[in-house]
């Protein structure tokens, strides 16, 4: 379209004419607005008649790609690109300007639909991606509590097992009752063993999944690892009337190890091939040296694992469904802990069987240190078992508010292992017993009503020569932060309920008990 200097439309073609309902004659600038409407991009916002772009070319702007929206009195509104120039006489006097008016009203539509498209989609991912968010959360949480629960119940299962298993031990040493029912005795202690080791596993398990297991790393002799899980389950073995074959390496292995945790993991693969054998079976245990690493090899003849549960055995709570072997089941979190501990080790674990009926084997892979290094290290400080009768007699005061708890271990104490023991069950007790008893060795619960572990603890080393006594907290609690606040309530040794009676034996065999100089002071 074209207009004069004063903005007359003079001439525009029929397009423009249809498309802005405009008369055949000229049209007047202010008589513009009876016929349309213009706009700025938005669509809302009038155009002043400075912005009209026809204006701006009159004086003189160059007008390009100007978009406006123009609503015209029949119609609807569409959007325009719309460029132009003034064009003058040779005196350079403006006569009028030309404009060109391009139609986008469909490239804008189909823009702003796939905006909204675009928004909406976000819109959707972004409800998509809260909603996921709550269920993690939500999963996380019940994860967490499920932990909780799980340490909760551990530790609350430890109690009642400790009077239990000591109360058994007690048995097992008395004459009289092992001769009247002594195959009872030995299936309560292997029973309460077997429960005590399902207890750790459940701690443990919970513990794994916080990352809150840490290893207690030494040089360790693989034979004397090998040794003790072995002996902690033949009495399972000869129960179901296995045979147990024990083939050692040729030389020493020595690995930097956590010996409980391998002994642990040992003990989970032993006692999987004497649940999952039928009884009167071969259970071999093949220890050697590969290289670098250390293998050991656990293989029964029993009812064997399908080719294709062969990958999942190490998932937690993962069982083959055996059917006729269901009774034998455990609680499925075995070998899924005994992975962890092994990887935590930095070794690897494997499992191989032909299928069902062709036996089982399972393949321990652990770094060993090099021999001239291993042996430099010298041998370990707490190797072997030590006999009952070669405890020193010592002055023991054990504290537990749970009466079983402290009956039993004092017992133990003082028939199997000869030991002189007096009995508190609070805080208070404790302390009135302390002056004139004077123990060597203080066995501490930690979790008492009023006055709990920790105060007598604090109490005792605030004594005059309460810095000479031993202090064992004997507690439930095994984790990384309970041994840390044994350590500041100036407690030497922090021992995890149910104690083991053969380990608490070592224990008193292994601790020293101090010199009687005043000046003294707690070391850990
Ligand atoms: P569970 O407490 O059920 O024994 P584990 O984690 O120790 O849990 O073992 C997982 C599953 O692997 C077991 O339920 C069993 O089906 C299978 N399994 C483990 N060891 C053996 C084995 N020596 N022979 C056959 N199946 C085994």
């Amino acid at each position: 379209m074209a207009c004069d200097a004063e903005g007359v439309l003079t001439l525009f073609n029929r397009a423009t004419q249809e498309f802005h309902g405009l008369p055949p004659e000229p049209l007047p600038a202010d008589r513009w607005a009876e016929h349309y409407d213009l706009y700025r991009a938005d669509g809302a916002t009038r155009l002043t008649r400075e912005e009209v772009p026809l204006f701006r070319a009159l004086r003189g702007e160059r007008v390009q790609g100007v978009e406006i929206v123009i609503a015209p009195g029949r119609g609807p509104a569409r959007t325009l690109l719309a460029s132009g120039q003034a064009f003058q006489d040779d005196q350079g006097r403006t006569l009028g300007a030309v404009m060109s008016m391009h139609d986008i009203t469909a490239r804008k539509q189909a823009e702003a639909a796939l905006r909204a498209a675009h928004e909406d989609l976000e819109r959707r991912v972004a409800g998509r991606t809260a909603e996921l968010a709550r269920a993690n959360e939500a999963l996380r949480g019940a994860d967490r509590r499920k932990d909780e629960f799980l340490a909760t119940l551990a530790h609350e299962l430890r109690n009642p097992l400790a009077p239990i298993r000591n109360a058994a031990r007690l048995l097992a040493g008395s004459p009289g009752v092992v001769a009247e029912a002594g195959g009872e005795v030995e299936m309560i202690g292997r029973q309460t063993a077997h429960l005590a080791r399902l207890v750790d596993d459940l701690m443990d398990v919970a513990r794994i999944n916080e990352s809150k297991i840490e290893l207690r790393r030494d040089v360790v002799e693989l034979a004397s690892i090998v040794g003790h899980a072995v002996e902690a389950v033949r009495p399972a073995a000869q129960a179901r009337g296995h045979q147990l074959v024990v083939r050692p390496p040729d030389g020493p292995i020595r690995l930097e190890a956590d010996p409980t945790r391998l002994e642990q993991v040992l003990g989970n693969l032993l006692t999987n091939a004497i649940k999952y054998t039928e009884a009167g079976g071969r259970i071999t245990l093949e220890v050697g040296r590969d290289g670098d690493e250390a293998v050991i090899l656990v293989r029964d003849t029993g009812i064997g694992i399908p080719p294709e549960k062969l990958p999942e055995v190490f998932e937690l709570f993962a069982q083959v469904d055996h059917r006729s072997a269901r009774a034998e089941g455990g609680l499925g979190i075995g070998l899924g802990l005994a992975r962890s501990l092994v990887e935590m080790h930095g070794g690897s674990i494997a499992a191989r069987s032909d299928g069902p009926g062709a036996g089982s084997e399972f393949e321990v892979r652990l770094p060993a240190l090099p021999v001239a290094r291993a042996d430099r290290a010298g041998p370990r400080r707490d190797q072997g078992r030590v006999g009952g009768p070669s405890l020193p007699r010592r002055r023991i005061l054990v504290v537990d508010d749970n009466a079983d708890a402290a009956q039993s271990l004092a017992k133990l104490l003082s028939r199997l292992y000869g030991q002189e023991v007096r009995v508190a069950h609070d805080g208070p007790e404790a302390l009135a017993i302390l002056g004139a008893f004077r123990p060597e060795v203080v066995l501490l619960d930690i979790g008492m009503p009023g006055m709990d572990g920790h105060e007598v603890a604090r109490a005792i080393r605030a004594r005059p020569r309460g810095g000479e006594v031993v202090i064992a907290a004997l507690t439930g609690w095994g984790q990384e932060g309970d041994r840390r606040r044994s350590r500041e309530a100036g407690i030497d040794h922090h021992l995890v309920k149910p104690v083991d009676p053969d380990l608490l034996e070592r224990f008193l065999a292994e601790i020293r008990t101090r010199p009687s100089t005043p000046s003294n002071q707690a070391t850990s």
